[in-house]
């Protein structure tokens, strides 16, 4: 049995990486999607890209940074599939990086904005149509980065990161009457554009440390991060909510 049947969740970040793949396993696993980013195009292609597998795709391009863009898709959700059962909000960037004294306020606010106040955003909008239905499942992308590990030159991905768990927490016990269970996963290195090995202009030793930092000695694929996603998303978690679940090939328990 699929195990999102008859389930509609909404993506955020799914024009790449862990948020596309995510889009794929759950449309694979029954579920209808509501898929976002800012790239249109990428989006489309995605849709295509389940429909050819047997699934449907609503899709809406914006900024996870307006309000709007969440009142929008719930709406989107419940119009076009008749509700909204689980929430995978993914989207994220680095964003400002380097020594403290080099971080403008405006790069830690379009940080803090994108991984941080996005989330909030998206569950003020979620909420109230999850709890129409009934109850089921919101998943934040955290990181392993600012709850097990501490980086040099990172500072508001790792504030950003961390006060997702801090949300998560809050509404773990906010909402868990009304059956809506909230959790943070945390991915480790994963083989997108997001990661410190790919970004343009890293040293080619990069990637051999990044590895390094993981008890698995390698990055991970961004679809065994979806299949963390998906567990969140599924009854087969449904007694798990409030948790930070790590999926990070062991990098937060690593010391040599
Ligand atoms: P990715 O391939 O770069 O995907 C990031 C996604 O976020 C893209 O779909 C991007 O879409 C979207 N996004 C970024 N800024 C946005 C904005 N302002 N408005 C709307 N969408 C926006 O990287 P990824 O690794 O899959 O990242 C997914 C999540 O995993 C992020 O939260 C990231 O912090 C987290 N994470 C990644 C790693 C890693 O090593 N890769 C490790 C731990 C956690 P558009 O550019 O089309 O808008």
């Amino acid at each position: 049995m699929p195990r999102l049947e008859g389930k509609t969740a909404i993506i955020t970040g799914a024009s790449s990486g862990i948020g596309r793949a995510a889009a794929l396993l759950f449309a694979r696993e029954g579920a209808k999607v509501v898929v976002t980013a800012r790239n249109e195009n990428a989006l489309a292609a995605l849709a295509e890209e389940i429909a050819a597998i047997g699934g449907e795709a609503a899709i809406l391009a914006g900024d996870v940074r307006d309000e709007s863009l969440h009142e929008a898709l719930t709406k989107l959700a419940v119009r076009r599939f008749g509700g909204l059962d689980a929430a995978f909000n993914n989207a994220g960037v680095l964003g400002a990086m380097g020594e403290i004294s080099s971080i403008s306020a405006e790069g830690w606010r379009e940080t803090l904005d994108t991984n941080l106040t996005s989330a909030f955003l998206a569950a003020k909008y979620q909420v109230p149509a999850i709890a129409a239905g009934g109850g089921g499942s919101i998943t934040f992308t955290s990181s392993f980065v600012g709850h097990t590990a501490g980086f040099a030159g990172v500072a508001a991905y790792a504030a950003s990161k961390a006060g997702l768990i801090g949300l998560v927490q809050s509404l773990a016990v906010e909402l868990g009457a009304r059956g809506i269970r909230v959790n943070a996963l945390l991915p480790g290195g994963t083989d997108t554009p997001a990661n410190f090995a790919n970004l343009p202009g890293a040293a080619p030793e990069t990637r051999g440390f990044v590895e390094g930092l993981h008890a698995l000695k390698r990055i991970a694929r961004p679809e065994e991060i979806a299949e963390a996603a998906l567990y969140l998303a599924s009854d087969g978690a449904s007694f798990v909510t409030g948790s930070a679940l790590l999926a990070d090939g062991g990098a937060s328990v690593t010391r040599v």
